[in-house]
């Protein structure tokens, strides 16, 4: 396919916007090539500026779980514009959003609003260290929480992908609080604490890590952490901001059956708009300001827009009962496809799934942590990214991305998409 008008936006933008972009990942440094220009999307399908319909594996990152532009979101949107943007005052569908994610959602009483995953698990940290007196928190190498300066320590797929794991402009003070464990591995976790007895605040994980690939936890591996912050006084804070709403109702808690203290939110609660949010029971929530010492806040945390298709997009998912099975169903279908075509062309590989989310290494060993997510074959990764674009199918331009599947995709798309894969390695 010929992108000459995305590669003439491209240039324009280049300009104005550092690299073009305003978010990383979007720019083609892993693959090669200039990013695609979309100009609208229906379902599963996005429309791009140079004319080609493009079967999506992205959906926005996570959000589009129910596919692009879908009816009940789009209206609510709409309705909401027309009676003001933001006030800067209450509104009830605060109440209402928040009444119906800590319904869905297991341990949780209460919940605030933000307006991005960073500012959701930048807050929840702050929230930890308030709450347990503590400075220090553990995170995991390969493991994404946002762009707050705290997290910027190996922090998987965008800062991965443009070779900068540790970002300039973060300080060694603030550095030094953050240790760094290894995913999947709790004699790592245990050692850590045990080296830093009394001064962690808390433990950070994605219960299903989907920033270097699509990595499941091992072993009952969120479970023995939950019994090591038990132990220690250690708060445990699930970034939930992939994995909430879209494994289950109540996201990776419920799907495991394990407790977190706090839980971050993002992506799909915002129905396609910028939201986040963090939430926990009263005694950690009451922590807040104003209730409470801890200072957090947002000129347009709430904003009416936001919360609106953040509503209509968890009415959906709460009432349709079949939703995360079917979304299962149909990942688990593409997943057996593409390994059997794989396996046809004896193409070596190792394909992760939880869920709706799924990705695939070129790779034989297991991928259970950063380093064997790391051991990849890049340039195999790239053959693949461009034939399939060239067959009509956009997944993430990077190995270390996870793939979002949507309901609106059909059985026809999974099956041209399979078909594609074939097309690439004939
Ligand atoms: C996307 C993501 C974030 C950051 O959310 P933004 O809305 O991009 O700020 C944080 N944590 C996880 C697990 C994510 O996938």
């Amino acid at each position: 396919m010929i992108y000459e008008r995305s590669s003439a936006l491209f240039a324009k933008a280049e300009q104005v916007i550092p690299g073009g972009v305003n978010s990383p990942v979007r720019a083609f440094k892993a693959v090669g090539g200039t990013p695609i220009f979309v100009k609208e999307a229906k379902g599963a399908y996005l429309y791009d500026e140079d004319g080609n319909t493009l079967i999506d594996y992205i959906n926005s990152w996570g959000p589009m779980i129910l596919g692009h532009a879908y009816e009940p979101v789009v209206n609510a949107v709409i309705d909401k514009a027309r009676k003001g943007t933001s006030f800067g005052m209450p509104t009830e569908i605060e109440t209402q959003i928040a009444e119906l994610a800590v319904s869905m959602v297991p341990n949780i009483d209460k919940i605030r609003f933000v307006n991005s995953g960073t500012e959701a698990c930048m807050s929840a940290v702050r929230l930890a260290r308030g709450y347990t007196g503590k400075d220090k928190i553990i995170k995991f190498a390969g493991c994404y929480h946002g762009h707050s300066d705290s997290f910027l320590i190996q922090a998987g797929s965008g800062a991965v992908t443009f070779g900068s794991p540790n970002s300039p402009g973060v300080t060694e003070g603030t550095a030094k609080d953050t240790l760094l464990a290894k995913y999947n591995d709790i004699k790592n976790v245990e050692a850590l604490i045990e080296a830093n007895k009394g001064e962690i605040a808390c433990i950070i994980i994605e219960p299903v890590a989907g920033n270097m690939g699509c990595i499941p936890p091992k072993n009952n591996f969120l479970q023995h952490l939950r019994d090591v912050c038990d132990a220690n006084n250690i708060l445990l804070i699930f970034d939930e901001v992939m994995t909430g709403f879209r494994l289950a109702k109540g996201g990776a808690q419920e799907l495991y059956n394990v407790k977190a203290d706090i839980v971050c939110f993002g992506k799909v609660i915002g129905g396609g708009l910028p939201v986040g949010a963090f939430a926990a029971n009263n005694a950690i929530m009451n922590h807040l300001a104003p209730l409470g010492p801890v200072y957090q806040a947002g000129t347009l945390s709430g904003n009416p827009l936001a919360m609106a298709a953040g509503l209509a997009m968890l009415t959906e998912l709460n009432n349709d009962k079949e939703i995360f099975n079917r979304l299962a169903e149909k990942t688990e279908y593409l997943h057996k496809g593409i390994a059997k075509v794989l396996a046809n062309h004896n193409i070596t590989h190792t394909i992760n799934r939880v869920g709706s989310m799924i990705s695939v290494h070129f790779d034989e060993s297991e991928v259970v942590d950063f380093d064997t997510a790391a051991n990849g074959n890049n340039e195999m990764f790239k053959t693949f990214f461009h034939g399939m674009l060239n067959n009509g199918i956009y997944i993430a331009p990077s190995a270390f991305e996870t793939w979002f599947i949507s309901d609106a995709l059909s059985y026809d798309d999974l099956d041209n998409t399979i078909a594609a894969c074939n097309a690439v390695f004939k």
